[in-house]
């Protein structure tokens, strides 16, 4: 079986150009080129051979043969970059992050089978390492070979994107430079490319126009570009929707919802389905939700039109700052993978994508904004009898909570633009005092429907009596 793997342009253009090259788009039409893998090559294997190859890989330690066996993405190589050597892989552990069964959450959006998909868990705090996995590991082959004159890489970024690009590059000993809109980050989102050694440009703009500037700075091909336009990314985080139907035993939920911004994600988790799809190693297709914040809604906006018009948005200053984008790169791979799987788009207000992450950590979770955008849209279509009664849903979780501090403080102190937190619970403050303590606890206790009754509260007091005596 001989693997490979190469870029075409997703319109359709003729020609195939090398992994290995730099280059983005389509010289013919300037449209975004994608991997396309030798289907027939793959077919060789039956779709069992794969499930239980796949299977085997997953239980660490199993195969010591396989040389990359803490990684969810490498796991799967030979459906990401069959053309990487091993020996240039730079993994941080990325994949492999867990799904979680969310029975309480359900409940409270209104669901009876919810599921979340913690992408967060990983190395950098998001889904971007899976990405960045793929595209680092191939630049670090490129330089071995001494085929492209490669300097650097650079990314534009609405955090997260920098944060994976700034540890992958370091582990890896690449120079990293990231441009990042000036103040519309998170201090976390800042702080991890500067800790990991990046050249970190914090220009006056926004995301949109950090892109355009990075666009210009990789003309100069010695800087090789690591935004999503770069499909190289696409094929790592493509995993993610394979990994989800294997977590499930091999069975297809029938909604897999996601935040989206700029659309590389929702057309990487389709890419991935499509594959699994064509090899028969998934016996059908989930639909997809993609959830977008209200104030960066272009795909909302298209959608309403049937797709037939889009018009770039200057993007709000919503909470879901990884998803403030007015002008995304993958639209039309968007496009093309929501009608392929029967997908809708809905979205989030300020107060509604607040009001869900609040609820998902009141049922133990720890929601990043953008994975509130993305529960509150689920709750959205339940409401509305989109997602039906008894359907099996996956949201998808981008980012870690912890990434997101200033928004989980903002809430609870009762400061987010826009946003009724109805369920802040700040700190209550008292005098070390026991009996100041007690009564504001009954009270609480009381607040939240525990209270006791006579006989109970009489078995109580005498218990604390005898203690107070004891001491
Ligand atoms: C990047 C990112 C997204 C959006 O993904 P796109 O591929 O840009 O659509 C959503 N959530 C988080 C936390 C992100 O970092
Ligand atoms: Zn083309």
């Amino acid at each position: 079986m001989l693997l490979s793997a190469w870029y075409q342009c997703v319109r359709g253009c003729p020609g195939r150009y090398d992994v290995f090259d730099v280059i983005y788009r389509c010289p013919a039409c300037g449209g975004l080129l994608e991997v396309v893998h030798d289907a027939a090559a793959l077919a060789e294997r039956s779709s069992s051979e794969w499930r239980e190859l796949f299977t085997g890989r997953a239980r660490v330690g199993a195969n010591t043969q396989y040389p990359i066996p803490a990684s969810g993405v490498w796991s799967k190589w030979e459906w990401v970059l069959p053309q990487l050597r091993p020996e240039n892989i730079v993994t941080l552990g990325e994949g492999f992050t867990p799904l979680l069964p969310a029975p309480r959450l359900a409940s409270s959006l209104g669901l009876d089978d919810l599921w979340v998909k913690q992408c967060g868990v990983s190395h950098t705090g998001s889904f971007k390492d899976l990405g960045m996995t793929v595209l680092v590991s191939a630049v670090a082959q490129m330089m071995a070979d001494g085929l492209n004159p490669v300097r650097a890489v650079a990314c534009a970024s609405t955090g997260d994107t920098s944060a994976a690009l700034a540890a992958y590059a370091a582990a890896a000993g690449i120079p990293a430079i990231v441009f990042l809109p000036r103040g519309k980050i998170s201090t976390a989102q800042l702080i991890q490319p500067i800790a990991n050694a990046a050249h970190v440009l914090a220009l006056d703009t926004d995301f949109d126009g950090c892109m355009r500037i990075v666009k210009e700075v990789t003309r100069d091909r010695s800087i090789y570009l690591a935004n999503s336009m770069n499909s190289l990314r696409v094929e790592g985080q493509k995993t993610v929707g394979i990994e989800i139907a294997q977590q499930l035993g091999w069975q297809v939920p029938d909604w897999i919802v996601l935040p989206a911004g700029n659309l590389g994600n929702i057309s990487a988790l389709a890419k991935g389905l499509a594959l699994a799809y064509e090899l028969g190693v998934i016996d059908r297709l989930p639909r997809l939700a993609a959830a977008q914040a209200e104030l960066a809604n272009p795909l909302y906006q298209a959608y309403q039109t049937g797709f037939q018009r889009f018009e770039p948005v200057t993007a709000g200053a919503t909470a879901a700052s990884a998803i403030r984008i007015g002008d995304p790169v993958s639209y039309e791979k968007a496009v093309a993978a929501l009608r392929q799987f029967d997908g809708v788009v809905e979205q989030a207000s300020e107060d509604e994508l607040a009001d869900a992450a609040a609820l998902a950590d009141r049922a133990g979770l720890y929601a990043c904004p953008h994975t509130g955008v993305a529960l509150a849209v689920t709750a959205k279509l339940a409401r509305r009898g989109v997602i039906e009664p008894g359907q099996r849903v996956v949201v998808i979780s981008t980012a870690h909570g912890l990434k997101f501090t200033d928004f989980k403080v903002g809430y609870h102190e009762g400061a987010l633009a826009d946003v009724v937190a109805r369920r802040r619970n700040p700190p209550v403050e008292l005098p070390a005092d026991a009996e100041a303590v007690r009564v504001e606890l009954d009270q609480w206790l009381a607040r939240a429907g525990h209270q006791l009754d006579e006989r109970q509260q009489t078995t109580i007091q005498d218990r604390l009596g005898w203690r107070y005596e004891q001491v």
